[in-house]
């Protein structure tokens, strides 16, 4: 018997190294007419590197133990920065002391207890305000609410018909930007700049690290593809601050830019896209990713140093880090879909 066209799609998408969940997975990735992207680990590398350790006057710490202490709070994180922050205490022969009461906030950065001092590494935007309020023990029984377990809850949340009502009362502004014309990607070779975290150990702000990441280098080549294939260009979802976000999207020719996004943020974009009657690929790799996969009409893992809740919550997941296989499985959908019809 002939294999039906879905699943010889399917194996051809192995081929390129997208591993496709299902033949309900693989017509799905035909359908999309809007593309959403992840900046951090999915255009870019996701390995930044420690480019800058800057300890404040007064902290009574120099580089070494700003870095050090930076790297025991991040230790239990598989965020790339918190990996990137470990990496770069280990290359500098650093102790990396153990970490107590660890918690990580998807999109804000993490929080442990050091020897002793509670040290918290995340955002400059709203790090401070977090790190002075009081009563640190409800404040982190909170975040502990937030994370992990709360992204699996919001991936795991079926967008119901009462979500779309509510989310329809909520936000009845029109999603801007997402019908000018394909833009053409003028791509350049620049590397995407540095973002910078703080550090407060006991609620005072004590350093900041700034880490670059480089850009994939397929990324300018897939954002023109799936510009070509829906019409419009990607949409930038991230939760980095907007500075970075336009290096990379002047990179990749991206120009509809969301940054500072917490990951409700980007669920709620991926919603709202859909409510004007978009069909969107979003293409992540990050646990703060997770919720914005499972409402996406279509969802894509970046793998390799995915995390395995975007994993898990995916469609289809990248195996071999070639952002144009992405474009190029939409395509091998809608051809055989083609088949199929
Ligand atoms: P993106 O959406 O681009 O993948 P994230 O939502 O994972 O980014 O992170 C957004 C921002 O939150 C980061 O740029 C950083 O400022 C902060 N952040 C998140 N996780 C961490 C962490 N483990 N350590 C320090 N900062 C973090
Ligand atoms: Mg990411």
């Amino acid at each position: 018997a002939t294999m039906p066209p879905l699943l010889s799609a399917i194996a051809t998408a192995g081929r390129h190294g997208v591993l496709v969940k299902s033949a309900v997975a693989m017509e799905r990735l035909g359908e999309i007419d809007t593309a959403a992207l992840d900046k951090t680990g999915t255009l870019t590398e996701g390995t930044p590197e420690v480019t800058d350790v800057t300890p404040l006057p007064g902290s009574g710490l120099d580089e070494d133990s700003l870095l050090a202490l930076a790297a025991a709070a991040e230790h239990p994180s598989e965020h790339p920065l918190a990996r990137a922050i470990v990496g770069a205490a280990r290359g500098r022969g650093l102790r990396i002391a153990p970490a107590g009461d660890f918690v990580a906030t998807p999109g804000w950065g993490v929080s442990a207890v050091v020897e002793g001092r509670e040290v918290r590494v995340g955002r400059v935007e709203d790090s401070v305000d977090r790190g002075r309020e009081v009563d640190g023990m409800r404040e982190s029984a909170d975040r502990r609410r937030e994370g992990v377990d709360g992204m699996r809850d919001l991936a795991d949340r079926r967008l119901g018909v009462d979500d779309m009502q509510d989310l329809a009362d909520r936000t009845p502004a029109p999603v801007d930007g997402m019908r000018h014309p394909a833009a053409t990607p003028t791509p350049t070779p620049t590397p995407p700049p540095g973002t910078t975290v703080l550090i407060t150990v006991d609620a005072t702000p004590a350093g900041t690290l700034t880490l670059t990441d480089r850009l994939r280098p397929a990324a300018p080549a897939a954002t023109a593809a799936l510009t070509a294939l829906t019409g419009t260009t990607p949409v930038l979802l991230t939760g980095d601050n907007a500075q970075a976000a336009a290096r990379v999207a002047d990179a990749t020719g991206i120009t509809d830019i969301r940054a500072d996004l917490l990951p409700e943020d980007k669920v709620n974009a991926v919603r709202e896209l859909q409510l004007s009657g978009r069909k969107v690929l979003f293409v992540g790799d990050g646990v703060n990713d997770a919720p914005a996969l499972a409402a996406a009409h279509s969802a894509v893992a970046m793998g390799r140093a995915g995390s395995d809740l975007a994993l898990e919550t995916a469609d289809a997941v990248v195996v071999r880090d070639d952002l144009t296989a992405i474009p190029a499985v939409v395509r091998l959908s809608r051809t055989a879909r083609r088949l199929v019809l």
